[in-house]
């Protein structure tokens, strides 16, 4: 596993500590949820208050004063965004599957690592042109984030970046998202 993106020099860069800490506490499940696929559980991380602080302040710093708002992928996701927003002092979306928001909401259709879904944004919580930060915990083939910067762009905010925990590089994910600079804390 190596780290990814800002130098070790850099003001926003991760210390190396707080990776290695982070790369101990991922668990690895394979074949769930179905063969073939190794689930990366990134539950220990989140129940490690240490660790849990630095991907939280890795992924705030990685993009300080560049977003105005954070958007949070179901379900996971809600738990970066929400720790980020705070941190950052930034407005918090909630990007959810599909079926669950009420009102007016803009809808994607996405492809998984496996199998397939549908993500739902409501649509005139902050003015156009607000600057979205999306975070979400795995990054794997692209298609949930890709399908949430396009739920971003429709409903008129700009894309500042993309922030992950871990990013499974054999997947080539973030070949698909190539509208905004992906920053991830660890690459497998
Ligand atoms: P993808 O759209 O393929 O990039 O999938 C990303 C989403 O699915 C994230 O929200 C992850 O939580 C979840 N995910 C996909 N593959 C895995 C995996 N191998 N381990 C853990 N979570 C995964």
């Amino acid at each position: 596993m190596t780290q990814l993106s800002t130098p070790p020099s850099a003001p926003s860069a991760a210390p190396s500590s707080a990776v290695a800490h982070v790369e101990a506490l991922l668990a690895s499940y394979p074949d769930f949820p179905q063969p073939g696929i190794v689930f990366r559980d990134l539950n220990p991380v989140f129940a490690d208050a240490i660790a849990f602080r630095a991907i939280i302040d890795d992924l705030a710093e990685r993009y300080r004063g560049q977003f105005d708002a954070v958007a949070g992928i179901e379900a996971r996701g809600f738990l970066l965004a929400a720790a980020v927003g705070y941190a950052a002092n930034a407005a918090v979306l909630a990007v959810r599957k599909g079926g669950k928001l009420p009102g007016t909401v803009l809808t994607e259709e996405y492809d998984l690592e496996y199998g397939s879904a549908r993500l739902e944004l409501e649509v005139g919580q902050l003015p156009a042109g607000t600057r979205v930060l999306i975070l979400d915990d795995v990054l794997a083939t692209g298609g949930t984030i890709a399908a949430t910067t396009r739920l971003i762009e429709r409903a008129g905010y700009t894309l500042t970046g993309v922030g992950v925990v871990l990013e499974l590089g054999d997947l080539h994910g973030r070949d698909r998202l190539a509208a905004a600079p992906v920053h991830a804390i660890i690459s497998m």
